[in-house]
Parts: C-alpha cells; structure tokens; sequence
C-alpha cells in the first residue's frame, strides 16, 4: 500500500511517499481504509528524532479517520463494516496493569500510540483495536474527523479534566491559531466559560473572534499579556490558564492567574526550561498542573459532543497523501490556524 514514513531523521527529505506492507488485522482489531490523516506539533519532533528514538521505517500520522474494511471475527464490538469512524491513537493494555485495574488508563503502563509507537495513518489502511474506534456523524467529512482526534481529546483532557472548568471561569488560552488551542477555544465557549486568547496577526485574531473567543490579545503589540489581562478582568486575573507556547509566556501565565488559579500545561513549543519566581505561589496558592496521558472515558465524553454536533474539526489545509512533507513545512512556518489534514 502507499504510505508516508520515515527511515531516517532529519528535515523535510526524510518523509518518504512509497510501498509499505499492508497491514494484518490482529484479534481484537479493525482494519480501516484511510480516509483522513492530521498532523500534529508531534510530528515535527518525531521526523528530527527528538521525541522518537524507536525501531524505522515508521508510518507517521497520529490522528486518524477512515471506513472500516475488516473486523476481527473476535472483537467484541457493535461496529459494522461501512462504519466511519476515528481512531484513539492510545493503544491501551487489555486492563490488567496495576493503573488500569483501578480505572486510570490514562497512567496505562503498556500505552503505545499509533503514529509514534506503531504504524500511523498517512497510509491507505491502518488496524486498531476496535475499542478505539469512535463513530462521528454522517454529515461531518473525512477531512474535519481527521482534525479532531488529538485535538479536541488533549484539550478535554486539560481544561475539563484537569482544568475543572466552570461556566464563570475567565479562561486565558494562549496560540489561539494551534490545533489544540483552537479545541480549546471551543470547549471553554461550549462549557460556558469566558474567553481571553492571544494570537499575532490580524487574521487570526479575526479567526479566533469568529470562533467564539470573547477577546484577543495581540500579543505582538503588548508589552505585557498579564497586564493586559489584569485589564479585561477588573484587576482580578483569570481563574484558568492553558498554556501549549511554555517558556516564552511562563511569568506571563503566573502573572495573569488569581489567587487560587489553576494552570494547565500541555505544550512547551517555545521551550521548556524556566526561571520560576516561587514567591508567586506563595502569595497566591496556585495550582499548576500537567496533562499527560489522556484516558478512554475523556475520549468517549469528547465523540459523544461531537456526535451531538457542539465540536467541530477545524481544518485550514488539506493535502494529498503525497504532500506530506509539504504540510510539514506549512506546520513549520506557523501560517495556518487549525489542523493540517491528509485526505485520500
Ligand atoms: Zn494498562
């Protein structure tokens, strides 16, 4: 079958478009046609080797939409063959490790992800268990299911999991125009929550007011986001703040939040290494948190509000399989708002 994979890392030349065994279904498993394929900021890591030091050739493509083909004659599902559905890309264990057993299979031992610990979706056809296939609705594309999987689940994840959001939450949300935050975005706005979010051209900041951000900060031309915010809150500061930028708008963050506020953090783009001003938290007792792994129950809650049609996919770019290496110099640039997404 056609695929696009790496053997070696490096830049953009590394993503090769070639033949690749299709692959077996296992028990347990559905084998999908491919129809849609995302990108994410992962991506960029795994090709350069600096999140991904495993066995290759690799297929890449973490987030996945396509038809089933094939269901293994064991899998204990209700899925049909027909069914258009997108993939969890978290393999789970069969629920016996020590954090499954207790229901956290967002701490699962054995995790592995497909398009970074097995096979990815940049190919015309993928196995996973059938567990972690989720239909979405017969109106939505391939394209827009492909652009939700990752990101809508990391940003469920963040803010209603870990971030306790709630309705009178002011929520500052940084990089409106990334993938995860532009989930974000939508979720804090469908939960009720006000919206504050930076973006650095105009356009964007147009994009993210049309997608139900309450206000945007240009972050270009403000000396200071938290005093900005100190602004468009009464002085107060935001009871919640995501962050996928890290190191350039930490002290910003801790500045912006209230007494009490809560930080969630899932992306260190601009860097991971900070000074930390440990007086802050003494002053304002905050809560700074992590997202890591994500489990099945925030995926499930995430497709049930897909399918009851309150979140979309936001798409800026579509490409053929062969484009690949294209959309991972789009991603590079940073000129797009949304996902970059595969279609074939
Ligand atoms: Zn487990």
């Amino acid at each position: 079958m056609k695929a696009v994979y790496i053997s070696d890392h490096g830049g953009t030349s590394v993503l090769t478009y070639g033949d690749r065994p299709e692959p077996e279904i296992e028990p347990g498993e559905v084998l999908l046609r491919v129809r849609g394929s995302a990108l994410n900021r992962l991506d960029i890591g795994l090709r350069e080797g600096r999140s991904y030091r495993g066995p290759l050739p690799r297929i890449l493509g973490c987030d996945v939409a396509g038809e089933v083909v094939q269901i293994s004659p064991d899998a204990d599902t209700k899925l049909k063959v027909g069914d258009r559905v997108v993939l969890d890309n978290r393999i789970k264990c069969a629920g016996t490790c020590e954090y499954c057993v207790q229901g956290l299979d967002q701490y699962c031992t054995e995790q592995k992800r497909l398009g970074v610990d097995l096979e990815g979706g940049h190919a015309e056809y993928i196995t996973a268990p059938a567990v972690n296939a989720h239909k979405f609705p017969d109106s939505m594309g391939f394209a827009e299911a492909a652009a939700l999987p990752l990101a809508a689940h990391t940003a469920w994840h963040c803010l209603v999991t870990q971030g306790q959001i709630r309705p009178w939450d002011d929520v500052l949300i940084h990089a409106a125009s990334s993938g995860v935050a532009s989930m974000g975005i939508q979720i804090a706005k469908m939960m009720g929550a006000r919206v504050i979010t930076t973006a650095g051209v105009d356009w964007k900041i147009a994009k993210a007011k049309e997608m139900g951000a309450d206000e945007v900060i240009n972050y270009r031309e403000t000396d200071s986001i938290s005093q900005k915010i100190k602004e468009l809150t009464d002085g107060k500061g935001v009871d919640l703040v995501f962050d996928v930028v890290g190191a350039d708008v930490w002290e910003e963050s801790m500045l912006s939040l209230k007494p009490g506020g809560r930080l969630v953090i899932t992306g260190v783009t601009s860097g991971a290494r900070v000074d930390m001003n440990l007086s802050i938290l003494q002053g304002r007792p905050l809560q700074l948190m992590g997202s890591g792994g994500r489990s099945r129950r925030t995926f499930a809650d995430v497709m049930k509000m897909v399918n009851q049609g309150e979140l979309h996919g936001i798409v800026s770019q579509v490409f053929p399989l062969e484009g690949v290496a294209e959309a991972h110099q789009v991603m590079e640039d940073r000129n797009f708002f949304g996902k970059l997404v595969i279609e074939n």
